[in-house]
């Protein structure tokens, strides 16, 4: 197989930057010659796991589709984007065993950045009490422990974002090709 797969799986609050981050990185690694998928949290809920809702249950069984379909494409030497709040570490971590080539990064920033960014009014709304179980505000977000990457959207431009993606992503290419050339 020419390239290696891998999942590099985006985490984090609504509006931390995980949709603004993983479609900068995917123009650059296609612009770079390499077979990527995206999964983006809100277009799978349309379709592949519509009408789960955000319960504990519901949000795992969506993040645990998701991560089949990017399993099967991992396997396939596809370079894999999924970008969901993912909440829970446990069904993360169930995930990452499943794929084996599995990247978190950790999209960071401050519920009050996030809140005061409140890219599609959802953060005003929670607020009101027009939604419920909205994460961050009366629903729980699990940080990760040892994400491969963190990136600090508060604190670094979205390029400096991108870049260690980017990095993490050559080595493991990079990595591989020294394993086939030493077989
Ligand atoms: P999410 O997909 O996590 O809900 P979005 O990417 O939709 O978040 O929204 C993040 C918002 O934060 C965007 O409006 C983006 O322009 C802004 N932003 C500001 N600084 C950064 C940064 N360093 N990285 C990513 N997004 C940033």
């Amino acid at each position: 197989m020419k390239q290696k797969g891998m999942t590099l799986w985006f985490t984090g609050l609504s509006g931390a930057g995980k949709t603004t981050i993983s479609q900068a990185v995917e123009k650059e690694l296609i612009a770079q010659g390499y077979k990527v998928e995206v999964l983006d949290g809100d277009v799978v809920r349309e379709n592949l796991t519509k009408g789960l809702g955000f319960s504990k249950a519901d949000r795992d069984e969506n993040i645990r589709r998701i991560g089949f379909v990017a399993q099967l494409l991992t396997r396939n030497g596809v370079i894999v984007i999924v970008s969901a709040i993912s909440p829970y570490r446990n069904i993360r971590d169930e995930v990452r065993s499943r794929i084996g080539d599995f990247v978190e990064v950790y999209v960071n920033a401050p519920l009050a950045v996030c809140e005061e960014r409140d890219v599609k009014g959802l953060y005003k709304r929670a607020r009101s009490g027009e939604i419920k179980s909205f994460t961050g505000i009366d629903d729980p977000y699990e940080a990760p422990m040892n994400p491969e990457i963190e990136c600090r959207t508060d604190q670094e431009t979205l390029q400096q974002s991108v870049t260690k993606v980017l990095t993490e992503v050559q080595e493991r290419v990079h990595a591989n090709d020294r394993v086939k050339v030493s077989v």
